[in-house]
């Protein structure tokens, strides 16, 4: 059996878990003992509570370890780990590693590649090959806690803001939270998850009714559709308006306030008027802003702001009583921006493969 063709036993739930083990005919607690060690990061051969038996036939049938650490970069400014995860598919995604006084963030990826087409990102310049499965988005946690283990330190808060759009990966996302607040695996609080999402509004609604306490970030960008359809073709399907109906409805199920998500882009949506229809729309709404000065990508043309502006945009909110935050900036030195480093490798390969 190839690597492939074994079954991926990391993105199953304790039930399916527990259907698999008795399929191969082992005692129901078996079930428990696997899903508490993959959860742990733990290969096959490590899980010495099973019998060498029962370890064989995972070896030949079963694929716990599905992601790996291909290549890692730390910020000599700040201590950010940028890593590309290799698929057992020959793919690969990004992931990166912030750290705060209050825990470690992983920042992961949901899609190999996005087919969303935002002009302004690395992510979607080679479409979308696929969804990631549960079991990789949580393999990208689990090869981050490894990596963290001699630190004695693990990942407290995760992001789905790397690459792909998580609403367009609606089930295997679902499953992937449910499984990281297992109490016999990593037992994360989804209060410490946010999800990232360009406005798929059905799915912005459907999110609502799961009944998890994640946070909700809207990549917003723009004041008004005209300026948003010029960088994202998500807005010539659903309008801001639309968008901003399903954020009330996610507050008032969740009661949590939801965030926008806003790059500031020279010469397009960083002017007075640009601040004043901003505040005007999202008033009264129980919200918080996030400004990030655009990463440039050099195949997409567009233009960054200087702090100045940024700190004119921030002033302007405040004054109309948005709250508001620049996002801080991290790891710029190794590529922190989504999808930069995964393209550059994939560049490099193509290189390789011409030569
Ligand atoms: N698809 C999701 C999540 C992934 S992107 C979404 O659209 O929200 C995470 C955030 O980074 C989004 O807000 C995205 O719009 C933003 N982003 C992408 N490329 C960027 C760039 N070059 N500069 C600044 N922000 C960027």
């Amino acid at each position: 059996m190839t690597e492939t063709e074994k079954t991926e036993l990391t993105g199953m739930t304790p039930e399916e878990l527990a259907a698999y083990v008795k399929e191969q005919g082992w005692p129901e607690f078996r079930a428990k003992q696997i899903f508490s060690w993959i959860h742990k990061g733990a290969d096959i051969p490590e899980m010495t509570n099973l019998p060498a038996s029962v370890r064989e036939t995972l070896l030949q049938r079963a694929a716990v370890r599905t992601v790996k650490i291909m290549t890692e970069r730390v910020s000599a400014l700040d201590g950010t780990v940028k890593f590309l995860f290799a698929l057992r598919d020959g793919n690969c995604v990004e992931g990166v590693l912030m750290r705060y006084k209050y825990g470690c963030t992983l920042c992961i990826s949901t899609q190999v590649g996005c087919r969303m087409g935002c002009t302004f990102c690395a992510s979607t310049l080679e479409g979308c090959i696929r969804n990631l499965t549960a079991g990789e988005m949580l393999g990208e946690i689990l090869c981050a806690n490894r990596y963290l283990q001699p630190e004695d330190k693990k990942i407290s808060h995760v992001v789905l803001m790397g690459s792909g759009e998580p609403l367009d990966n609606y089930d295997q996302v679902m499953k992937f939270l449910r499984l990281l607040r297992e109490e016999n695996g990593i037992h994360l609080s989804l209060r410490n998850v946010s999800l990232s999402t360009c406005g798929i509004v059905p799915k912005m609604y459907a999110l609502a009714d799961e009944n998890l306490p994640v946070t909700l970030s809207v990549s917003l960008h723009a004041p008004n559709d005209e300026i948003r359809r010029k960088t994202m073709p998500v807005a010539k399907v659903y309008t801001i308006d639309e968008i901003l109906d399903a954020c009330r409805n996610y507050i008032t199920k969740t009661g949590r306030r939801v965030i926008f998500e806003y790059a500031l882009v020279k010469d397009l949506n960083c002017d007075a008027v640009h601040a004043e229809e901003l505040a005007k729309r999202l008033r009264g709404m129980q919200c918080h802003v996030n400004l990030i000065p655009l990463n440039e990508v050099k195949e997409r043309g567009l233009k960054g702001v200087s702090e100045t502006d940024v700190k004119r945009f921030t002033e302007m909110l405040e004054a109309r009583h948005i709250s508001v935050t620049r996002r801080r900036e991290m790891g710029d030195d190794i590529e922190g921006a989504c999808g930069q480093l995964r393209r550059k490798t994939i560049l490099k390969r193509k290189e390789t493969a011409d030569e």
